[in-house]
């Protein structure tokens, strides 16, 4: 999707600066202050693109304090689109003020799968011989590092095949994303979405060349590069005939429907997909309190909260609603990397909301969501992991790795 800040005009032109979105914002309830809220981040922004503010680094630190949650853009009675506008002036302020260590980052490591993987390598590497605890303890690493968790050992991309073949008569032919989180960090969430798609009827076509769906490159003002990888990524899923897409992980979903490039192919909502698949299948119910936190990329990007549920309800009669399930856990992709404190501050919210509940397990369908979710129990000590629900699913299906 290509956002110029000056094409936005007409809609930050739309702000009337009657402040609904304030009350919407997680940023601006833990700071409080009016260029962290939506409304103030828009001006910023609008006076970017006049000329009238000049690009420096203080701009470009209030611009990065957003989650781009959509919260503000969901509220707004003048349907301005909040987060489309603060990307698009994070694009301007990449390319004004530009921050090197977020360029070697986004742009020339995470684009390039080769490269993003020996990273991964290396991390992991440094976490079996003890330098990431070290590193931390004398505080020469940011405390975000502690969300990562231990690397596994074999990304997904290693064990699951180009294709997968259906189990039974193929019902239907389906092309999954396997996003660069999941790959890496959540190898085994990818092994569940394609044992449960095979399981029931789908050909599942996994491209060996995917790279990251660009979601993280946008956020941080590098929209060039996102656009090459969802091209790349495109011309990947047309190699091997897919007319229809799905996706694991919350994140990649919204990135590949707002992308122009995908426009010829379908990208289905994996719930309504396994919701549709499942009658006539043998569950075994899982009998422990489960509750579900819905990712923003998914909820207020796409409007998708019932589909979720609807496979919940049906696997665990034990399910049971958190209050604000929708209100972002202060994860935002990289928002915790810059801004820890103020991310915490949002999760607390999101962990007593949790505790609530009395649930013995979480889940969610965003790797972002998951870590920063999974960081806070630990933190307060709670046992309560963080599962997404294919892996529920899987269980229940009586799926044995
Ligand atoms: S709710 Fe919309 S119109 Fe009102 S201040 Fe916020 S962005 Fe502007
Ligand atoms: S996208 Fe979320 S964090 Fe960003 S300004 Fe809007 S409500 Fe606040």
């Amino acid at each position: 999707m290509s956002m110029d800040l000056n094409s936005l005009k007409e809609h930050y032109l739309r702000c009337v600066r009657c402040g609904q979105c304030r009350a919407v914002c997680p940023v601006f309830a833990g700071i409080g202050n009016e260029t962290a809220a939506p409304r103030g981040k828009v001006f910023l922004a609008h006076m970017l693109a006049a000329g009238e503010l000049k690009a420096d680094a203080e701009i470009a630190h209030n611009l990065s304090l957003c989650l781009l949650c959509r919260a503000c853009t969901r509220e707004c009675p003048s349907a301005v689109p909040v987060h489309k506008i603060i990307t698009a002036a994070r694009s301007l302020l990449a390319r004004e003020v530009p921050n090197t260590l977020q360029k070697i980052i986004f742009k020339e490591i995470w684009s390039r799968s080769s490269l993003l993987n020996i990273s991964a390598r290396l991390l992991r590497g440094c976490q079996n011989l003890g330098l990431t605890v070290l590193g931390r303890s004398m505080g020469m690493l940011p405390p975000a590092l502690d969300l990562v968790g231990k690397l596994p050992r074999r990304p997904a991309r290693s064990f699951i095949s180009e294709v997968t073949r259906p189990e039974g008569a193929p019902r239907i032919k389906v092309g999954y994303f396997l996003g660069c989180a999941t790959n890496l960090m959540f190898p085994h969430v990818a092994r569940s979405t394609v044992a449960v798609l095979s399981l029931l009827g789908c050909e599942v076509i996994t491209p060996r060349e995917l790279k990251c769906c660009g979601l993280p490159q946008e956020e941080n003002g590098q929209m060039d590069v996102a656009e090459s990888l969802a091209r790349s990524n495109f011309a990947a899923f047309q190699r091997l005939g897919s007319k229809a897409i799905v996706t694991d992980c919350a994140s990649c979903f919204a990135a590949l429907k707002d992308s122009s490039a995908f426009k010829d192919i379908e990208i289905m909502d994996l719930f309504q997909l396994l919701n549709g698949l499942l009658p006539g299948h043998n569950l075994k119910k899982i009998d422990r309190a489960i509750t579900y936190h819905d990712p923003c990329h998914l909820a207020k990007a796409q409007g998708i909260t019932a589909a979720p549920r609807e496979l919940l309800t049906r696997i665990c009669p034990g399910f049971r609603e958190m209050p604000g399930a929708n209100s972002c856990c202060g994860g935002g992709g990289s928002f915790m990397l810059y801004h820890y404190n103020t991310s915490m501050g949002i999760l607390d919210k999101k962990i007593s909301a949790i505790k609530e509940t009395g649930a013995k397990i979480v889940t969610t369908s965003c790797p972002s969501c998951t870590m920063q979710i999974r960081h806070g129990l630990a933190k307060q000590g709670l046992p309560i992991p963080v599962i997404h629900p294919v892996e529920l699913l899987a269980q229940t299906l009586g799926i044995i790795f």
